[in-house]
């Protein structure tokens, strides 16, 4: 049976308006302008981890041969996309962050279902898509380039950007309509066509966007959107000869498989990766707002952002008041389903992670770290039913451990305590990742030697590692990506080609 788009987004509309609760909605992939099933004829679960009984909606798990069919269909909606004017462009992505500005709520409620983050953070979620969506639509004017003058006579030096072609995105959880927003929507700007491929614990947020998009005026095939596992669709994605660049947002293991499969070919490909992001907190700091912003980096998202504070490096004089503050917010954290108003933090996403984060309590324990609060899944009363894991703080951890290097991804801070501004640094620089770090300091020569001498892609001063602005560039260095940045007018850049141009002009005769 064959239904038209139309008549499918009726339905889909009709079981949206539907309770939430009663059965999940079924959600197709959405190729060449029609949403249509995997040829597997199979879904996967959409799981509220908050209440893990709960199906959000179900998805396709699709095949490379879907990929095949989005890439086609992409490739045949270049030729007109790419000569639609830039502006014309711009306006299409204008009127989809309007329309999510308008249905940002409702939106956020179902994120936070699928997800399980507090309704304000993905509120705010939605509204770094709305921000950037706003701010790049304007670039549709610009997309500037040089003119500069020539070396010889009767003759005119310019550059343009030009589209790359397909483009193939795929996208982590942790941010489920933010970072499907900051890669699609530049990359729609500079005139690509997409092949949108979210992460499985949060497809729905993906979805809503790709709905979005259609409605905001999107032709046919300019935007597809395939859902399944990353490992099967996202090799068949990445080694196609069709696709020109592939935009990953994941963790580093991933990232560099994709780009040795990218290196085979010479295909571009931007990642943004892990991290192990620290504050430094020095003996002059006030510690109190460290102390606040350390709470709400480190346990904001259940610690699962790529900013996310995991070390506090700290001077010695004042580590143990320091860790006192700390472990008194993490115990008043109020934690519970995203959806209560009262809750301060959620879930982890999945079961999984709650095991894999265990695991690092047991590492750091085994390695002598001190445990100071949390370290353990929580199951009591409601929490019984979702991936729920305490606030966990370790004091007396050494720059070596492995709860000091590697990614955690949770909520757990480990507490690193140092003798001078020089140590510090040396910690904060000391692992494979370079994404955010922040340091808290009241003396002007420190503020300005740590913006120096830490190397991250982002520093913070008297602030914690998290919160992007998204007219800014945005990206790690060292292993939390490969030199890319997202965000700001780089975004643009990024999602497209720079040609020379030179024009002679001599008198003909
Ligand atoms: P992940 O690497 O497991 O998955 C990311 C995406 O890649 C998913 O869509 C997944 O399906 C897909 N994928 C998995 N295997 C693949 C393969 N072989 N080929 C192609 N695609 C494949 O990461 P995650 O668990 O979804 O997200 C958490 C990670 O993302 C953390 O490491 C976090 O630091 C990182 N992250 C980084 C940033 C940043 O901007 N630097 C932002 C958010 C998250």
């Amino acid at each position: 049976m064959t239904t038209t788009t139309s008549e499918t987004q009726q339905t889909q509309q009709a079981q949206h308006e539907a309770a939430p609760h009663s059965e999940p909605k079924t959600y197709l992939n959405y190729i060449g302008g029609e949403w249509r099933p995997s040829v597997s004829g199979q879904t996967f679960d959409d799981i509220n981890p908050a209440h893990q009984q709960e199906v959000v909606a179900r998805f396709q798990r699709s095949t490379p041969a879907d990929i095949d069919a989005a890439l086609h269909a992409a490739e045949e909606a270049l030729p007109h996309w790419r000569a639609t004017p830039a502006p014309q462009r711009g306006e299409i992505i204008l009127r989809a962050a309007l329309l999510l500005e308008q249905r940002q709520h409702e939106l956020a409620r179902d994120m936070t279902r699928e997800m399980g983050k507090p309704l304000r953070e993905t509120i705010g979620d939605i509204q770094t898509a709305i921000d950037f969506g706003k701010f790049v639509a304007g670039e549709g004017r610009r997309a500037e380039g040089e003119t500069v003058p020539s070396a010889l006579a009767d003759k005119m030096c310019l550059t343009i950007r030009q589209p790359l072609g397909v483009v193939g995105i795929i996208t982590p959880w942790n941010f489920p309509m933010a970072i499907p927003a900051w890669k699609t929507f530049p990359a729609l700007l500079a005139g690509n066509t997409v092949v949108l491929k979210p992460a499985s614990d949060t497809p729905l947020s993906a979805a809503h966007l790709t709905e979005i998009l259609i409605e905001a005026g999107l032709p046919a095939g300019v935007l597809n959107f395939v859902t399944g596992p990353g490992g099967s669709l996202g090799d068949a994605l990445v080694t196609d000869a069709r696709v020109a660049m592939i935009s990953l947002t994941g963790s580093t293991e991933v990232g560099k498989h994709v780009a040795e499969l990218c290196g085979r070919d010479l295909r571009r490909c931007s990642l943004e990766l892990g991290g192990k992001n620290a504050v430094i907190v020095m003996d002059d700091a006030n510690i109190e707002e460290a102390v606040k912003a350390v709470a709400w980096a480190g346990f904001g998202t259940t610690g699962q952002r790529c900013t996310a504070t995991s070390r506090v490096i700290v001077h010695e004089k004042v580590a143990r008041r320091f860790a006192e503050g700390l472990v008194a917010e993490a115990e008043k954290l109020r934690v519970g389903d995203g959806l209560a108003a009262e809750t301060g933090m959620g879930p982890l996403v999945n079961a999984g992670r709650v095991t894999a984060v265990h695991e690092y309590t047991e590492i750091g324990q085994l390695e002598g770290a001190t445990l100071l609060t949390g370290g353990r899944p929580l199951q009591e009363g409601e929490l019984a039913d979702g991936a729920y894991y305490a606030p966990t703080v370790f004091a007396d951890v050494k720059p070596h451990m492995r709860i000091a290097q590697e990614e955690v991804f949770g909520p757990f801070v480990s507490i690193i305590p140092v003798a001078s501004y020089e140590e510090a640094v040396e910690v904060a620089n000391s692992t494979i990742y370079g994404l955010s770090c922040a340091i808290f300091t009241e003396s002007a020569r420190t503020v300005f030697r740590a913006m120096r001498d830490l190397n991250a892609g982002l520093v913070y001063i008297n602030a914690g590692t998290t919160g992007a602005e998204p007219h800014l560039p945005f990206g790690g260095t060292k292993q939390s990506g490969n030199g890319h940045r997202e965000l700001g007018r780089k975004a643009v850049e990024e999602f497209s080609e720079v040609k020379t141009v030179f024009v002679s002009y001599p008198q003909v005769e």
